[in-house]
């Protein structure tokens, strides 16, 4: 018949077949029985079984639905004598070592949780929140072990929060594939220091440069796993601490002003620290009118601007006589969240100048982690990390698909 025919040869079966489906108030149920003359395998090592020892109960997996009717695959699995593992189960083709979902359904799942969040992925073919991330789970499982392990020259280190969860991530890529290496929960010295463990010393020692916040927990573990790396401060975090500098000047001047004079500066964060050649022309009249009044946040302002003009030297020379000249501007300033920002960058001057000459792509570590961010929203729903970890390799981490190993 027509649906024994279809799951027969999607099921790659060779030692065993579809016997019959019948229909049930769950759904389809289609009975799996050895071939006459069969070969049978050992579950563990995959090689011949010398003899089958018995025939165990009925069990029951779950198969990717056809036309939205759940799909169950019926077996009873043999006990089986092998050469070099004893007594084991036998090697069934369909079936993960644990769990009651079928090879076929974890790939279709996962293959459709790329493009789906979980939830809508569990609606659209009537499985659970938890049968989606289960099977994203074992594919990244599988993905993670099979994934080559080419050469990583530029590594990007990064952190991701989703604070309304209060999660913290520690996310490493490769910049130039931009792919992600590694996640793991935390932003501290230790949750680096996992990283470097369970990449290995070997693959440490290929990293030509390293690409990273001026965060010294991150510093410290940098400089110790990689020590033969250079280390370079991003365009994309120098500006985030930058506007965040500005936006604190904004915020403190705000709390000294008048009722009246407050509601402007509130409304003009926003024009603070967008590219003015982004601005509409309202915009820019209403941010020339906040210029002429002669605040700190002013000077803030300009100070940021006038910072811009560091990324554009190719020279290393060039560069530090600006940045010099900037570091006393802002050092000067009397305004403390610029002075604090100024001396970061005076710490670590060497990774901040290291830039003019390792111009790493500011896209990729921008766009990977606005890229993840918005993957916590696939997520949806999730109570632990380890979900929105999982969906961060398997959109991001370059892993190969789960395939469906045939006997
Ligand atoms: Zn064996």
């Amino acid at each position: 018949m027509l649906v024994e025919g279809i799951l027969q040869q999607t099921l790659e079966l060779r030692s065993h077949r579809v016997k019959r489906v019948r229909m049930e108030e769950e759904g389809l149920v289609a009975e799996i029985v050895p071939r006459r003359n069969g070969k049978v395998h050992c579950g563990c090592c995959g090689s011949r079984a010398k003899w089958v020892h018995e025939t165990r109960r009925v069990r029951r997996w779950q198969h990717v639905p056809l036309w939205r009717t759940s799909v169950i695959l019926e077996y009873r699995p043999r006990r089986v004598v092998c050469g070099k593992c004893g007594l084991r189960t036998e090697a069934m083709p369909w079936a993960l070592p644990k769990g009651k979902m079928s090879k076929g359904l974890v790939a279709f799942l996962a293959s459709w949780a790329k493009a789906l969040s979980i939830a809508e992925t569990a609606r659209r073919f009537g499985v659970s929140w938890n049968t989606v991330q289960r099977a994203v789970r074992v594919a990244v499982a599988y993905g993670l072990e099979h994934r080559p392990k080419t050469a990583v020259r530029v590594l990007g280190v990064d952190e991701v929060s989703r604070r309304k969860r209060h999660v913290y991530l520690t996310v490493t890529y490769d910049l130039e594939s931009g792919v992600v290496v590694w996640v793991g929960e935390g932003r501290e010295r230790t949750t680096l220091e996992r990283f470097f463990e369970e990449w290995g010393p070997e693959r440490a020692a290929e990293v030509e440069t390293v690409c990273c916040d001026m965060w010294e927990p991150y510093i410290q573990v940098l400089e110790e796993k990689a020590p033969q790396a250079s280390l370079v401060f991003d365009r994309f975090h120098v500006v985030k601490h930058l506007n965040e500098a500005v936006d604190r000047v904004r915020r403190e001047e705000y709390r000294s002003l008048p009722a009246e004079e407050r509601k402007e500066l509130k409304r003009s964060r926003y024009l603070l620290l967008k590219n003015p050649w982004n601005l509409e022309p309202k915009e820019k009249r209403r941010l020339g009118a906040l210029l002429n009044t002669n605040r700190k946040v002013v000077k803030a302002y300009y100070l940021k601007e006038a910072f811009q003009q560091f990324w554009e030297y190719v020279q290393p020379g060039r560069a530090a006589k600006y940045l010099n000249q900037w570091f006393w501007w802002a050092s000067h300033s009397r305004i403390e969240p610029l002075r604090d920002f100024a001396w970061m960058l005076r710490r670590h001057w060497k990774g901040v100048m290291a830039w003019t000459t390792q111009r790493i792509s500011n896209a990729a570590l921008e766009g990977m982690n606005n890229k993840i961010k918005s993957l916590s929203h696939r997520a949806f729903g999730f109570r632990k990390a380890q979900t929105f970890i999982d969906i961060i390799y398997h959109c991001c981490g370059g892993l190969p698909e789960f395939i469906t190993p045939s006997m």
